[in-house]
Formats: structure tokens, sequence, C-alpha cells
């Protein structure tokens, strides 16, 4: 599922190529039964107003202006925002295109459903009502320590957990837990202040290179845990010599290294 990096390169992708084009109409696409998109209504409010700014916060990604509306997107497992000039053929599995003026469109291009789009008035006003934590790359250390140290399920999912945390997800957490020498199963309120720290400074990190690469992991290097997530491969941590292993904690698939991590 894409977390805080696919999203913040789809916002990216907004701010290049759609910005500052007036739209001339949004409808939806073919077999859009089960799943959540703007009704006429609202997507005729989008008629004739531009985008002038985008935002991201955790997993949701928005384009709006001053006034609004905005439109916010969720990827759910499979959704992507494609930019396409006419007269390409718009991408299979579209479910909302939106035409600007001239030749540029966007296709919200989602197979399995479980993504959705919302027109909305105000980004902030939604996150709040949402129930959304604070941004993964925008929460203060103090206060990263503070919820996730008072969690008393494990580790990976307290990390994961949008309304503590906004923005990381099966991928990433165990990316900072491999870093950090961590189990993911371990409680969270029993990292010690140094461990969790370590994993507040350590997920900044991580996120950030994420976020360079434009969530491109061919790009990561070959020592994260990203590019060998394999049941029984050798662990790619340097020396290490350990074996990856795959667990479930909270229902979600965990791997980590069965030797520098407890
Ligand atoms: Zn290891």
């Amino acid at each position: 599922m894409p977390e805080l990096p696919e999203n913040e390169a789809q916002r990216l992708t907004l701010e290049r190529e759609c910005l500052n084009r007036t739209i001339e109409k949004a409808e939806l696409g073919d077999d859009v039964s089960y799943i959540e998109l703007p009704g006429s209504n609202e997507l005729g409010r989008l008629k004739g107003r531009q985008f002038t700014e985008t935002w991201r916060h955790g997993k949701n990604v928005f384009a709006g202006s001053k006034s609004g509306p905005w439109i916010t997107v969720h990827l759910g497992m499979t959704g992507w925002l494609i930019p396409f000039d006419a007269p390409d053929d718009t991408p299979d599995h579209t479910k909302l295109l939106i035409t600007f003026e001239g030749d540029r469109r966007l296709a919200f291009r989602c197979p399995r459903k479980l993504g959705h789009v919302r027109v909305i008035d105000d980004p902030g006003a939604y996150i709040g009502e949402q129930g959304f934590g604070p941004d993964a790359l925008d929460i203060a250390k103090d206060a990263f320590c503070k919820v996730v140290g008072s969690t008393r399920g494990a580790i990976k999912s307290a990390l994961m957990s949008q309304d503590k945390l906004a923005g990381i997800g099966n991928l990433w957490s165990d990316e900072i837990l491999f870093r950090i020498g961590v189990g993911p199963e371990r409680r969270a309120n029993e990292l010690s202040d140094d461990e969790l720290e370590d994993t507040f400074d350590t997920m900044r990190e991580l996120l950030k290179k994420g976020v360079d690469v434009e969530a491109d992991y061919a790009k990561l290097p070959d020592t994260w845990l990203i590019r060998k997530r394999d049941e029984g491969g050798g662990c790619p941590r340097r020396g290490c010599g350990g074996t990856i292993r795959r667990t479930k904690v909270g229902g979600r698939s965990a791997y980590h290294c069965d030797t520098h991590q407890s």
C-alpha cells in the first residue's frame, strides 16, 4: 500500500503537472461501483476552477486553492494519479478523469477500488474531522515520544496507527524497526527513552530518503530491508548473518531479522 513517500511523490506530480490550469470538466470513469467518488454536484463544483496549491498529510493528497474546493485522494492499495496529454488514451481502470483546458488530463487509476476521491472545502478541517494524528514528517520529537511511548500495543502497530501518527504503513514500519534493531512485537511503552528518540530520528531519516528518491525503491541501498523482504532470506545488514522472518503483528505481515532485532 502506498505510504508517505509514494503520497509525497504523487503530491509532487500534481504540483508539477496540474497547477494553474482551468478545469473544463471532471467525470467518472467506467465501472465505478464499490468505490467512493464524488457525486455529480461535487464534480460540478470543480468546473471552471484551478488547482493552485497542493498539500499532503499522511497518506492523503490534496489539490485545490485558497477559496476551495479541494480534491482529496487516498490511493488505497493500487490507486495512482496519472497526468497525461490528449490525444493519448485514458489509462485503463480510470475511475475519475479531470479535463483541463488544452490537452492536459488527470486520471485517477484504481484497479482494486480501495482508494477514494472526495471534494472538500478545507484540508486542515478535513484532517481534524477524520481524526488523523500529525504527519510523520511534521510531528515534533517530544510529541512522538509521548504518543508512541504511551501505547501499550506492539511498536509496529503504534507506528502504523494513523490516529497517532499519519503516513507510515507496513513497509516503512518494518524498515524503521530493522534499522534500530527492535523487534516488531516489542511493546511500545516498554521502549526506553533512548530507544524512542532513536525511533523518531530513524523514522525521519528513512522517510526523507524515501521522499528524496520519490519512492523509487530500486534507488535505495541494498542494505535496506525494503530491498530484501524475503522470508528465509539472508539479512541485508552488513555483518549480521541473520535470517529474514515473516510474522503477523496486529494482523499485518511483519518482516524482521531473527538476529539483530529483539
Ligand atoms: Zn540482521
